[in-house]
C-alpha cells in the first residue's frame, strides 16, 4: 500500500515563495518542513500585490513567464481560499499607466497589449488624476492580490492545515553537504540553540538574503519603502502605475502607495524622510487630492534582485538542492508558476515549453560549495 505522505522536502525561508511551494507540495501529500527566520521580514508582507505583467512593461521571456503565471493565478488562489477559508482579495481590476506624450506611450514595451486612453478617457478611468497626464494605457488583464493582509495569512493557514511543519525563528547558517549531496541544514534557533535538520530535498527560498547561505548566488537586496492612505471607498477603481510611484486601491478604500527602489541601501532598516517624501511627491504627481487623505502606515522591505532581474529557479549541480529565489519586483505575480515548476522538477515531471525554456536559461549551475 502506498504510504500517505511522500518524500520529505525542506524549505529554507518561509516568505512568499517558500510558502507557495510548501503549499503546493503539502496539498499533494508530501511531508514538508519550513525553516523560517522571521516571517515579518518577508517581502511577501511588504509587496503591493500588483499582478502587473503588462503594466510593468516586462519583455521577452519574462513577459511570457508573467503571462503564464497570471493564467494560473485564478485557480491557484481558488485552492488557497478553499483550503484556508480566507479571501485573498484577487481582483482583475486593470492597471492604468499614464504618459505625458504619445512618443513615450508608443515606446512602452507592452504598448500593444494595452487599450489606448486619450485625456478624457484617462480622467474617466482615474477620477482626479493630475491634469499633466495626456494619455494612458489601460491593461485590463492586470490586477492585484491583497498579499499583505490576506494572501500571506491564507498561505500560512492552508499550509498548516495540510500538515506543514513550521520552525519559526530558525536561522539557517549553512547547508550540510556530503559527497555532492545536501544532507540538511545547520540551524540556530531563536534561543541560541544550534541543531542540524536532515531531509531528502532542499529548496532555497531566502529571498534577498539567499546569498548569505550560498555566497556565490548573484542576489542582492533592493530596498523599497511604502505607505498607505485611507481614501473614500471606490475613490479609484483601477491601479494607477506612474513612472516612480503607483497607487493600489483595496476594496475598503485603503490605497497602498509604493515604492522607492534603493539599490545601495543594503539591509538598512526603516523608513527615511527622503523615502517618504518621494512617495508623497509621487502621490502629488498622480492624484493630488489624495495628499489630503490620512496616512495609515509606513513600512519597508527588500526585493531579491539579480543582475539580469530574472529569478533563479531550478535544480543546482548538487542533485537534491533546488532554488526558487531572485523574484525581484514580481514575486507575487510569479509565485504560482514558480511553485508549479518546482513541483514538476522535483518529481522529474515534464515541463511545458515556457517552463523549460525558462529553466534552461536561468537554471543556476555555476556554483560549488
Ligand atoms: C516594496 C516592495 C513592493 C513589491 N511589490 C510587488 C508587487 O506589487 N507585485 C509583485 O509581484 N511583487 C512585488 N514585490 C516583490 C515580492 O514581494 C518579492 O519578489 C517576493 O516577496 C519574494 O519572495 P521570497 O519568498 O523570495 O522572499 P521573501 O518574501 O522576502 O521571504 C524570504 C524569507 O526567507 C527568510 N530567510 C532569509 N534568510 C534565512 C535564513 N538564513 N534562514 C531561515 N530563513 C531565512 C526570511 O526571514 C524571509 O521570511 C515587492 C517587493 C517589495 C520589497
Amino acid at each position: 500500500m502506498e504510504s500517505k505522505t511522500k518524500n520529505s522536502i525542506l524549505i529554507i525561508g518561509g516568505g512568499l515563495i517558500g510558502l507557495s511551494i510548501a503549499y503546493q507540495f503539502a496539498r499533494n501529500k508530501f511531508k514538508v518542513e519550513v525553516l523560517s527566520r522571521n516571517r515579518s521580514e518577508s517581502a511577501g508582507f511588504v509587496a503591493a500585490g500588483m499582478l502587473a505583467t503588462h503594466a510593468e512593461g516586462l519583455e521577452d521571456e519574462l513577459l511570457i513567464f508573467g503571462q503564464q503565471s497570471q493564467s494560473l493565478i485564478p485557480e491557484w488562489i481558488r485552492n488557497i481560499e478553499n483550503d484556508s477559508g480566507i479571501n485573498c482579495g484577487l481582483k482583475k481590476c486593470g492597471i492604468v499607466v499614464p504618459f505625458k506624450n504619445i512618443k513615450e506611450l508608443k515606446e512602452f514595451p507592452t504598448y500593444k497589449y494595452g487599450k489606448y486612453l486619450n485625456k478624457n478617457n484617462l480622467r474617466k478611468e482615474i477620477n482626479g488624476i493630475n491634469g499633466s497626464w495626456e494619455h494612458g494605457l489601460l491593461f485590463e488583464q492586470d490586477g492585484q492580490i491583497d498579499n499583505r493582509r490576506r494572501l500571506m495569512r491564507a498561505l500560512e493557514r492552508a499550509c498548516s492545515l495540510h500538515g506543514v511543519k513550521f520552525q519559526e525563528g530558525s536561522d539557517v547558517k549553512e547547508l550540510i553537504v556530503e559527497k555532492n549531496k545536501i544532507l540538511g541544514a545547520k540551524v540556530l534557533n531563536a534561543t541560541g540553540e544550534s541543531k542540524n535538520i536532515f531531509c531528502k530535498k532542499v529548496i532555497l527560498c531566502c529571498g534577498a538574503w539567499s546569498k548569505k547561505i550560498l555566497n556565490n548566488l548573484p542576489i542582492f537586496p533592493v530596498k523599497g519603502q511604502m505607505l498607505s492612505i485611507q481614501g473614500p471607498e471606490n475613490s479609484i477603481k483601477r491601479v494607477l502605475f506612474g513612472p516612480n510611484t503607483y497607487l493600489v486601491p483595496r476594496d475598503d478604500g485603503l490605497i497602498v502607495v509604493g515604492a522607492t527602489v534603493e539599490d545601495k541601501a543594503e539591509f538598512n532598516q526603516g523608513n527615511t524622510p527622503k523615502g517618504i517624501n518621494q512617495l508623497q511627491e509621487g502621490i502629488k504627481s498622480l492624484l493630488p487630492e489624495a495628499l489630503n487623505w490620512p496616512q495609515m502606515e509606513h513600512w519597508w522591505g527588500f526585493r531579491p534582485c539579480t543582475p539580469d532581474f530574472k529569478p533563479i529557479i531550478g535544480r543546482s549541480d548538487i542533485g537534491n538542492l533546488y532554488f526558487a529565489t531572485g523574484h525581484y519586483r514580481n514575486g507575487v505575480l510569479f509565485a504560482a508558476i514558480t511553485s508549479d515548476i518546482l513541483f514538476k522538477l522535483i518529481q522529474d515531471k515534464t515541463l511545458n515549453n515556457i517552463e523549460s525554456n525558462f529553466i534552461n536559461k536561468f537554471r543556476f549551475n555555476r556554483f560549488n560549495i
